[in-house]
């Protein structure tokens, strides 16, 4: 059985959404900027993306919504963007939280050194920011709140609103990384005081390299990318339209399916839990409740997620121990290390990330060969010899 459940990482691109682009990489290939038919045909197909994504993420129009070529340049854009203007005002604090993506959290780094302070506010064990927390930590001079609206390893969903309206009271730009949220969990910009929104489409079943930074009208914002006056004059490039097609195509197929899709995956995923939660020593990581449908995340005690991982991609199964991004280092995952996990238990985690392609027979298998893997890595781990003895 060949079972895929790193959606978290990727999706697979949806059969609709690449006939929707197909056009765009054949016969409708003119460049946006220019003035002949096929040009105008491409820029009218980014300008009706635009319109289509703007409504279906509750912004005023289409003027608001800027394409990107994904969710780290959105990020990047965003918080750059709003604190080097802010910062010529005096203005050079940022809050956000220990459990960000690394494309929030190393341009948050960069930004120190560029004289900016900035407050990384704790998410508890259950993986979860207090809105008092956000509230207690503005001051005169910050700049810019950015916190994710799900985070992308633990799935665990935050109280987006609330931190939104506290920002607005206080006159302080919030900047959400809402690209595992999309798709997955209602969003309204409008409603829940967002002023900048990053998203990206290879997260819902649309192409890779392409994303969009949604920005409130009003918001001073220095440009990422220079050079020609695309977007507005905002993000140079010649438009990626297949990509802005697909995107908008992808984001309008899951949006459509939410409900019925977050109902499947829930019942799919409290399963598994259920499940894997019999196995000796093995823990949830983020809150039971407030987390994505279709995200798992368990340390298994004694044992290495690397060689968890190994082994089940030989019987099939493709996941992984976190994020995509670190995988490769040894080093136990940021996020695992702000629930406050010690080291050698945050080194035995797995991901699971699921999607509608998904099936119960899937769970079936998966709810047989983990315990057994676990069981049987476990056999030779001094580590485990080690945590039985002292059980004694
Ligand atoms: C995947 C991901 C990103 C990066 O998006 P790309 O389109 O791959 O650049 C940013 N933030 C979160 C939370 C993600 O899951």
């Amino acid at each position: 059985m060949q079972i895929y459940a790193d959606n978290a990482a990727t999706t697979s691109l949806s059969p609709k959404v690449l006939e929707a682009m197909t056009p765009y990489l054949t016969e409708i290939y003119g460049n946006p900027s220019s003035l002949y038919r096929i040009g105008a045909a491409a820029k009218e197909a980014v300008e009706e993306s635009r319109e289509k994504i703007a409504s279906l993420i509750g912004a005023k129009n289409g003027s608001e919504i800027f394409f990107t070529s994904g969710g780290s340049e959105a990020d990047n854009w965003a918080i750059k963007g709003v604190c080097r203007i802010l910062k010529e005002k005096g203005k050079n604090h940022i809050i956000t939280t220990k459990f960000e993506h690394h494309a929030v959290l190393h341009v948050c780094e960069s930004l120190q050194k560029e004289g900016f302070e900035v407050t990384y506010l704790d998410v508890y064990e259950n993986g979860i920011v207090k809105p008092e927390d956000v509230k207690n930590a503005i001051k005169d001079t910050t700049a810019l709140v950015t916190i994710m609206y799900a985070n992308n390893e633990i799935g665990t969903i935050q109280p987006i609103a609330e931190i939104g309206k506290i920002c607005r009271e206080a006159g302080v730009l919030f900047h959400t990384d809402a690209v595992q949220a999309m798709g997955n969990v209602p969003i309204n910009v409008q409603e829940e005081c967002i002023d900048l929104l990053s998203l990206t489409g290879h997260k819902f079943h649309g192409p890779k390299g392409c994303g969009a930074l949604y920005i409130r009208l009003g918001t001073r914002i220095k440009s990422l990318i220079e050079g020609g006056a695309q977007e507005r004059s905002r993000r140079a490039g010649t438009e990626n339209v297949a990509g802005i097609v697909g995107l908008a195509k992808a984001l309008e197929l899951a949006i459509s399916t939410m409900e019925e899709r977050k109902e499947k995956l829930t019942k799919m995923r409290n399963r598994l839990i259920t499940g894997l939660l019999q196995i000796e020593r093995s823990r949830l990581n983020g809150d039971r409740e407030s987390r994505l449908p279709g995200n798992i995340n368990m340390c298994f005690e004694g044992i290495e997620g690397e060689s968890l991982l190994l082994m089940l991609d030989i019987k099939g199964v493709s996941a992984s121990s976190g994020s995509a991004c670190t995988s490769g280092s040894l080093d136990p995952s940021h996020v695992l290390l702000s629930l406050g996990l010690p080291h050698e238990i945050a080194h035995g985690s797995l991901r699971l990330s699921f999607s509608d392609a998904n099936t119960e027979e899937e769970i079936d298998y998966l709810l047989k060969i983990i315990p057994e893997t676990v069981e049987y890595l476990r056999s030779f781990s001094p580590l485990w010899d080690k945590i039985k003895s002292e059980e004694k």
